[in-house]
This record gives C-alpha cells, structure tokens and sequence, in this order.
C-alpha cells in the first residue's frame, strides 16, 4: 500500500474528467484523474457526437457557447484531430405545432448571439433533396457541429498528461473520506490518495461518491439507442431532427448513416450494460424512413447504447457540494454532457483555481432538488 497526494483528485475520466484535468494542469494544478475502466469508454466514447446548439435549455447556452468556442478550437488546444466539423443542424417540423416550438427555439438561440435561418418549404426540398414531402418547415443552424466521441476524450486526457496530469486507468476509487481541509481517497488496489479538493464526475455512478458527503439527487441511468446502418453515396450534410423527438441522424463522410432512436432504454451500471431491444431499432428505422424515404431499404449494422445519468428536470448538477468545502460535482448530464463537457471542464478548473467563474451555473446547483424535483416536459414525454 502507497500513500501519495495531489492538488485535486478527479474521479471519473469521461469527457468531464479529461477537460477537468487538461485545464487543472495548464493552470500548474498537480492532477491526478483516476477512472475505473479506461479513459472515454463509457458514454462520452459512445455517444452520438452531436454538438448541437438549437433548442438547449436557455439557462445553458452561456456555458453551451463557451464550450463550442473550445470544440472550434480542438486541434489547437488538444494537438490531435477528433474529427470535428461545422456539419450544421436542420430541425423539422412536420405540423403547425412543431413549427411554433421550431419557431420559439430559433427566437432563444438567436437572443444568444447564434444564427437560425428559417427554411420554408421551398428551399427545404431544393436543398435537401432527399427529406421526404411531409416536413413542413425547418431551422437550420450554421454553427452546431459534430466530432467523433470515439476519439475526443482520449485526446484531451492524452493532452492533459502532457501538461503534467496523472491519469490513473483501471483504477476504481473506492472509498472516499474528509481528512482536515482535505479528502484521503482509497483506490481498488489499496493505495491512498489525498487532495485538497475532489471533483466528482463519476457519470452515471457519481452518487456513490456524493452520498459519502450527505447529498443526494433523483439521478437515475439510461441510455438513448444509436444504430448505424451500410455506407450511401455521401449526400446528407447536416444533422437532421425531428423536432418531435423521434430521431435524429447524421451521415459520415465514409457513408454510413448514424441515428439515434427515442424513447431511451434502460441501462444498468452495475452490470455495466445498456441493452438495445430489437424493437428499438424497428421503431428507429420506421422514425428515420419518414424523415429521409430514400433511407427506408437501408440495412443497420450496428446496435449500442450507453449508460448515461439522467435527472428530473434534464438538466445537470455542476458546482461546488453544499455540505463539504472542496468538492465539486458536475454528473447527470441527461444526453446533452459531450457538447458543453469542454466548458463544464473550465468551469470546474476556475472554480477549482481562481474560486469563481465567470459562466452563470446557478440553475445546475445540487441543492435545487432539496425542495423536491421539476419534472420537465421532455422528461415526462420519455420517462413517466
Ligand atoms: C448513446 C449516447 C448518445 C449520446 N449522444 C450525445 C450527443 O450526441 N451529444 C451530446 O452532447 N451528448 C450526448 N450524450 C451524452 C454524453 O455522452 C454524456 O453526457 C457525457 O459523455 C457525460 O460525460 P461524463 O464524463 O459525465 O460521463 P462518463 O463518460 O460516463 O464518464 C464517467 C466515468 O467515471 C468513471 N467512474 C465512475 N465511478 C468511478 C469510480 N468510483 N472510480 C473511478 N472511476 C469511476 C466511469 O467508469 C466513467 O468512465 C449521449 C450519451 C449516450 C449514452
């Protein structure tokens, strides 16, 4: 058994973890990330890629932009490429109550600072071809993007290790205790740890670090299902979503078309497991044939979810702990963490260093569910 300390511990090295770390350690912080798997294996490397801007919780889009602002800038602050690219995403709208919720979206974005341009039907089949003839009006948004998840989170914990960052993989952290103005964290193998401060981004597992600390909140796992069909001539530019929630999809430069398929499924993280039923991709094919007919006869290939951490009011918890002094969550970031995970990681490292930030994160506080949680509509269309 070693005993050894560190400025900050991070536990958890998804997307949250590795950003965390990267700027921890380009602030002269001593690091160490500790994961229990290895680095990006869980949802941050299984999800969709989507780095979409349209239609966020408007309380977010400060944080939304920033990180946008760092995934625009990847390969020069990374030093690797994670595939990213401007693709766009078009919203559709296929009745006149969809067009009033593309229409109050598009006004929320745009009071951001981001441009929406209103495509009316017109210009919708003449631009993109392919969509069917039921859609009757679109949003498209220049600016949001897509990288590949696969990619990203080992790139940026490989960059924060060569900013001087530890990065511990296979190792789970097992207990966690106050020790003085500090924490003395036991790994799997024995070895103990102590920091000053403790960031807990454990994904959908993070409970078990904050129930140590007397705070709790109504987290529970899920997964949205992904498939991926055989190559096509590439033609599809931006991301495409029903603004009904029924799919999305986007198409790689090597053909293959990737759709993701609501409701989500149940995931599991003790048994480490997100199970797609095969009902799931029939209903995603049937969803992405009304979206793009031509897609209909296209055969899937691949079928996986991931295990994500989901709230009440799908939104996420990012700030310091209201019970103990040097801990920080941010967890439960309800299918939307791999777009503002940048952000969140700087975030976290100002607090962390300088003590504040500047990016309004008060709507994220853990202790919004001590008077019991808002359920959001999208949650109650999903889950109830
Ligand atoms: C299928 C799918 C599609 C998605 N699509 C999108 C999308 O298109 N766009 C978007 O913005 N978001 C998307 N998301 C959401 C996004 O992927 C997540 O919000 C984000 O990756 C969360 O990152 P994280 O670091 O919090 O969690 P994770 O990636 O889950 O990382 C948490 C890590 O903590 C580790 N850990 C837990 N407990 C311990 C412990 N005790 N000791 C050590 N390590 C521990 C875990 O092993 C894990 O690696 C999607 C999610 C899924 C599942």
């Amino acid at each position: 058994m070693s005993r050894a300390s560190t400025d900050v511990a991070i536990v958890g090295g998804g997307l949250i973890g590795a950003w965390t770390a990267f700027f921890l350690a380009r602030r002269g912080q001593k690091v160490t990330l500790i994961e229990k798997g290895v680095v990006g294996a869980q949802s941050s490397g299984v999800n969709f890629g989507n780095l979409r801007l349209q239609g966020r919780f408007p309380g977010q889009y400060p944080l939304s932009l920033r990180s946008q602002e760092l995934w625009e800038d990847f390969e020069a602050l990374i030093g690797e490429d994670c595939e990213f690219e401007q693709t766009g995403h078009l919203y559709l709208a296929y009745d006149e109550d969809e067009r009033t919720k593309l229409e109050s979206y598009a006004q929320v974005s745009e009071s951001y600072g981001l441009s929406i341009e209103r495509v009316g039907l017109t210009d919708l089949r003449r631009r993109w071809p392919w969509l069917g003839e039921r859609a009757i009006a679109a949003t498209y948004s220049a600016r949001d993007a897509t990288a590949n998840p696969r990619l990203a989170t080992p790139a940026v914990a490989r960059a924060a290790a060569r900013q001087g960052a530890d990065i511990r993989e296979n190792t789970r952290v097992t207990a966690v205790e106050n020790a003085g103005s500090g924490f003395i964290l036991t790994l799997a193998d024995g070895d103990l740890l102590s920091c000053g401060a403790l960031v807990n981004c454990a994904g959908a597992w993070a409970l078990e670090i904050a129930e140590r600390f007397g705070e709790t909140a109504p987290l529970f796992p899920a997964g949205p299902p992904q498939f991926v069909t055989e190559p096509f001539p590439y033609r599809i530019g931006p991301s495409v979503q029903a603004i009904d929630g029924s799919v999305i999809f986007r198409q790689i430069p090597r053909g293959n078309i990737i759709l993701a398929g609501y409701p989500r499924t149940a995931a599991d993280p003790q048994a480490n497991r997100a199970p797609v039923p095969p009902v799931k991709t029939l209903a995603a094919m049937k969803a992405l044939a009304r979206v793009a007919p031509m897609l209909a006869q296209c055969h899937v290939i691949r079928v996986w979810s991931g295990i994500e951490a989901y709230l009440p009011d799908m939104i996420p918890v990012i700030g310091p702990s209201e019970t103990t002094p040097g801990l920080f969550h941010a967890f439960g970031f309800c299918g939307h963490g791999f777009q503002i995970g940048p952000g969140v990681g700087l975030c976290l490292s100002e607090m962390i260093v300088d003590g504040a930030t500047q990016t309004p994160l008060g709507p994220f506080s853990i202790g919004r569910f001590r008077s019991g949680p808002t359920v959001s509509d999208k949650f109650r269309k999903e889950f109830d």
